[in-house]
């Protein structure tokens, strides 16, 4: 755990900043009565399901179940911890939080420590790279390669000297950490012969692989000649796991967002050319195909994506892994053609910018390319090869979650090979049909573990109306009235126990309970979003205050029905002297029944 943070400090930051304003400035809101909704930006969806609320200043998503308040949210969608969300945000607003006395004490969490030891490798690899003579031939491949001082700066790009891990080694101990962070981090691995530590990247160019605040989480190396392996990178460690990171992202994420377009290319070489040269969209996958993780990401920020590759063999291969699961994802995607035995790099730095900016307008949309690269595998003049590109293709439109996409993609194979609309149409359903049984099947999977300990109406609804009131009266009746054990839902006991203890007014005096609960709960994602599913899927009948006596007598009666039932059932397996005390206790249960008019 990082520093703690006081109430106060949360409270003042939360009161200076408005959700609905936070929110808009990542995804656009839409007025939806007194809330707001969006395509939730935390799983990929074409309608929205995702609310925020003004009122409580939280949000919730009724497709993926995420949901909280501002801190969690911009924990959420920057992928930071929560001490660095609280100090953004303290930023965003204004708001000094206390410098804490605590600063030296604070014990560093491992994590932390990791960062700080990589960030340190890049350094020792960074400066040797610039200043050791014995680095003099790194220096002259990559100025042989067209990568400038300013880029080698902006990038920390390296070099890993041949037996560098003993120096290595006295250098991170100079600064504070040991052989055994250079293990975890990954640069250093055990031989397994000897037991001893040994260098994993041997007189390789360093690339630092930064996450998404541009902090160095792991490297790749490179060769200078033509052995291989061409690229190593580090093993996956607790900070990096690559089907998560892209290369580039860290610097391009401003442009991205402003263009609400990304490139998408194969190496860290293409990469840094690009922005070399100024087109700084470009991110690059580290040594995978684009997964779906990495998609989702650039998803948040881009409506269109556009794909370069090496135009050999391997680079189609490549982008055709891509392809698929972007267009199966329904996103706007065009592939840029370079001519043959270019990549990225040699074609920016050979033409420059404003050609390789017209090769990204030239672009042909994804699934013409798809098109094409089977057309050319399995040709078109005969049934055969015509029979083998439309049932591929037909696999892709079927997977394709927008009907209108997938209805002029028919459109197309049908002028293209010639089956009549009918039979594509009945194949796209057959296929389609397919998907749907297999999706239904896994949703009802989960169903049934979310039904493990199901939530009964009547206990949600007291919840319902003690969240939704601004009025500590309320709260208060319901305090005197509501014992904990009325909520055979352990999640709820447990919540109406902190209710209970919790004070949970403002300075005006009002209820400021959710807020409260919500920033308590930070850790536990499942109450936090059941909190936030009650607050947001509240019909304005349910949120009728007047309904609390009610609610409170069907909450009660249904607990003591409950009660009595197992008594009745001890009774049938109960020894002599417990029948006594069971029947005197069901004698009383009864009576709480009369007097609460249950008959
Ligand atoms: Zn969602």
């Amino acid at each position: 755990m990082g520093i703690n943070f006081s109430d106060l400090d949360l409270d003042n930051i939360r009161s200076r900043i408005d959700i609905v304003e936070l929110i808009e400035s990542y995804i656009p809101l839409k007025k939806s009565g007194a809330n707001y909704k969006a395509i939730c930006p935390f799983h990929s969806e074409k309608t929205p399901s995702f609310v925020v609320n003004a009122q409580k200043q939280i949000y919730h998503c009724f497709g993926c179940h995420k949901g909280g308040e501002i801190f969690r949210f911009v924990m959420d969608i920057e992928n930071i911890t929560f001490p660095e969300a609280v100090r953004k945000l303290a930023d965003r607003c204004g708001y000094i939080l206390p410098e804490s006395d605590s600063q030296a004490s604070y014990k560093k969490s491992e994590k932390d420590e990791l960062y700080q030891c990589i960030e340190k490798i890049a350094i020792f690899y960074h400066d040797y790279l610039i200043k050791k003579p014995q680095a003099q031939k790194a220096r002259d491949y990559l100025r042989h390669r067209g990568i400038d001082t300013k880029s080698i700066t902006r990038w920390k790009m390296g070099y890993a000297p041949p037996s560098g891990a003993k120096m290595l080694t006295d250098f991170i101990k100079n600064e504070g950490f040991g052989v055994d962070h250079l293990i975890k981090a990954g640069v250093l691995k055990t031989n397994e012969k000897t037991k001893r530590p040994v260098d994993r990247f041997f007189n390789r160019i360093m690339f630092p692989i930064f996450d998404e605040q541009e902090r160095v989480i792991s490297f790749g190396g490179r060769v200078m000649d033509s052995s291989l392996p061409k690229y190593i990178n580090c093993p996956e460690t607790m900070l990096y796991q690559k089907s998560k990171v892209l290369y580039g992202f860290s610097h391009s994420k401003q442009k991205i967002r402003e263009k609400k377009s990304v490139l998408v290319v194969e190496g860290y070489f293409d990469v840094i050319q690009l922005h070399q040269s100024g087109v700084e969209t470009a991110v690059a996958p580290c040594g995978t195909a684009l997964t779906e993780d990495q998609i989702n990401v650039l998803g948040r920020f881009a409506d269109q994506f556009y794909l370069a590759f090496d135009s050999d063999q391997a680079g189609v291969n490549a982008a055709l892994r891509k392809l698929d699961v972007i267009l199966e994802g329904g996103i706007k995607a065009n592939v840029v053609c370079l001519p043959q035995g270019e990549d990225p790099d040699s074609f920016v730095k050979k033409y420059g910018k404003d050609n390789f900016e017209k090769t990204i307008f030239a672009s042909e949309p994804a699934l013409d390319f798809r098109l094409k690269i089977l057309i050319s595998q399995f040709g078109i003049d005969d049934e055969y090869g015509r029979i083998k590109v439309a049932e591929s293709m037909m696999e892709l439109v079927s997977k394709q979650p927008n009907k209108m996409l997938a209805e002029s993609w028919i459109k197309k194979i049908e002028e293209i090979l010639g089956f009549s609309e009918e039979v594509l149409r009945s194949e796209f359903l057959k296929r389609r049909r397919k998907i749907l049984n297999r999706a239904t099947q896994s949703t009802q999977n989960k169903g049934e573990t979310v039904l493990a300990d199901p939530i009964p109406i009547w206990e949600k609804e007291i919840f319902k109306i003690i969240l939704n009131t601004s009025d500590p009266e309320i709260l208060e009746t319901a305090k005197k009235c509501l014992k904990k054990e009325y909520f055979s839902n352990k999640m709820l006991c447990h919540l109406w126990e902190k209710i209970e203890e919790t004070s949970c007014e403002n300075y005006d005096g009002e209820s400021i309970l959710v807020e409260r609960l919500v920033s308590m709960y930070k850790e536990d994602e499942r109450i936090v979003s059941l909190l936030t599913e009650m607050v947001s899927s509240c019909s304005e009948e349910e949120k009728d205050f007047a309904n609390l006596d009610a609610s409170l007598k069907r909450l009660k009666k249904e607990y003591l029905q409950d009660r009595i039932k197992s008594c009745m059932e001890s009774l049938d397996r109960a020894g002599e002297e417990e029948v006594f005390l069971l029947l005197k206790q069901l004698q009383e249960l009864k009576q709480e029944k009369i007097q609460l008019g249950i008959f």
